[in-house]
């Protein structure tokens, strides 16, 4: 069966409303319960979302146990062939997910969330092609014995995705899972529930019923019992720090293996001799501004040398200034919306924070949509603080959003270790024409993921993950699939 693109957003928020799915269908709660999806621009109820529960998750993960034993014994290969028909299949609907999240994420269609469902795509192409490298060693124990490791599947994986990039995120964790050999249950965010219901509802056309399942609802209704459920052999997680601690307390009970994608504060280092307009783009990208900063690396730190710091941020500020906030389904918006009201909420004491710190000046960029159909969207004028400290709080409390705080520096030891002064460790970048120093630096910032002269997000074949509190493990990579979701074993054939 063939799905076809669906290119109404708003009809196909409806078609999905109020459902799982469970074994390969959609179907709606066991409680019968539903809650409301809106369109962050304007606040309309665009359509529902199942209430998921325990009962729920329990259907879901007997389901994918079934799934999985048939699936662990197809070759290695045939399962990363089916994977990556899922990324062909997928980017037949690029257009329409790219919509559908644009909707109810508030993401501007044109600068992200298009570019998202192409790399939901691409994810399982990757992943699809890596079948084949699930191998394992021979190892030289004994010459009287043949030792060899082959890799195993752990089981039912559970997989727990956040709102802002919900199918990137969900696809670099299910892809790698279902090639090794794993059935997926995955939670959806509760702000962002459809758009990966209906990657579901696509995969499902290509992979048998039952191993990938898709449940919407919240975290301590559906979230924890999923951690919880006896049959879940692996959790991975992408959250807040807070969440994640809790998930990885249930998961220490259970006594199974977790990856935690969490929060950052990235570090961006501009140095004197720095290309300037390229440092500006890297600066515009990194903060992530046309995803109004929900992002987990954006580069929230920017420390400018002090020979070029005015400079530098007047051109930052007139490029975000040049920027258009609009309807995140409008081909010309760059800027769309925060996603939920908490959010919002969360957003907007940040700055105040800011307006309140000793010494920093607020520059507000870009203007807000004057069309009075998005008077009720929760639209937030990207905010520039100057005259900021390290220790100040908006330099060490991940916002979330779009805040960015510039701190003035001039010694390369000291900025080098403001970098490293934070309890985050996800991203980190320097800006320079120095390329020892350069070097010094990727050795020394306490990152997982650390760039020169550029700001990119995750990619495919790329192992990404954070350090401190940012994380445990990586994800994306050959090598994060094969440590993340696979056992080892190990065999000895005494031969004497
Ligand atoms: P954010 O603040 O970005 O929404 P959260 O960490 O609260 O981040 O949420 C990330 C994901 O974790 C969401 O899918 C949410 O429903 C889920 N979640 C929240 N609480 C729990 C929990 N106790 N157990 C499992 N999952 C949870």
């Amino acid at each position: 069966m063939t799905l076809t693109p669906e290119l109404d957003p708003f009809k196909l928020a409806k078609a999905l409303s109020g459902k799982h799915l469970i074994g390969g269908k959609l179907v709606p709660a066991g409680c019968g319960e539903v809650f409301e999806v809106d369109n962050p621009a304007t606040g309309e109820i665009i359509g529902t979302a199942a209430f998921g529960t325990k009962e729920d998750v329990d259907i879901a993960v007997i389901s994918a146990k079934a799934a999985q034993k048939d699936w662990a014994k197809q070759s290695a290969r045939a399962r990363g062939k089916l994977v990556a028909e899922c990324g062909r299949v997928l980017s037949a609907h690029v257009e329409e997910l790219g919509r559908l999240v644009a909707l109810e994420t508030g993401k501007a269609l044109r600068t992200e969330s298009r570019v998202e469902a192409g790399v939901l795509a691409d994810m399982f192409t990757f992943f699809g092609g890596l079948g084949s490298e699930l191998k394992g060693e021979t190892i030289p124990f004994n010459p009287d014995m043949l030792t060899v490791t082959v890799r195993e599947p752990v089981g039912v994986v559970g997989c727990i995705i956040p709102w802002n990039v919900p199918l990137l995120l969900m696809a670099m964790k299910a892809a790698a899972a279902l090639v090794a050999g794993n059935s997926v249950v995955v939670k959806s965010a509760e702000e962002a529930p459809l758009t990966v219901l209906r990657v579901a509802e696509i995969m499902n056309t290509v992979l048998p019923p039952g191993l990938f399942n898709m449940l919407s609802g919240f975290g301590p209704e559906c979230g924890a019992p999923l951690v919880e459920h006896p049959d879940v052999k692996k959790v991975t997680f992408t959250g807040s720090v807070e969440t994640g601690r809790i998930v990885y307390k249930a998961a220490a009970e259970k006594l199974i293996p977790v990856t935690l994608e969490l929060g950052g504060k990235s570090p961006m280092i501009v140095c004197a001799d720095a290309d300037m307009d390229q440092a500006v783009a890297g600066a515009l990208a990194g903060m992530r501004f046309t995803r109004q900063g929900q992002s987990c690396t954006a580069s929230s730190r920017l420390f400018v040398h002090e020979s070029i710091h005015d400079e530098f941020v007047a051109k930052v500020k007139a490029k975000v200034d040049a920027m258009v906030m609009g309807d995140p389904l409008d081909e010309k918006t760059d800027i769309g919306t925060i996603v939920s009201d908490g959010q919002l909420e969360r957003v907007r004491s940040y700055i105040k924070i800011g307006e309140e710190t000793k010494g920093a000046t607020k520059h507000v960029c870009s203007a807000l949509p004057t069309d009075p159909k998005l008077a009720k969207g929760r639209f937030v004028q990207p905010v520039i603080f100057t005259g900021m400290k390290n220790s100040d709080r908006l330099c060490q409390e991940e916002i979330f959003g779009p805040v960015c705080a510039v701190i003035k520096w001039s010694d390369y030891e000291d900025v080098l270790a403001q970098a490293n002064d934070s309890e985050y460790g996800l991203a980190a970048s320097i800006w320079t024409r120095d390329f020892k120093l350069a070097m010094d630096a990727t050795k020394r910032l306490e990152a997982g993921f650390v760039q020169v002269n550029q700001n990119l997000v995750v990619q495919p074949g790329l192992s990404y993950g954070g350090v401190k509190t940012s994380g445990i493990g990586k994800e994306a990579s050959l090598e994060s699939m094969l440590e993340h979701f696979t056992h080892k074993k190990t065999i000895i054939f005494n031969m004497k």
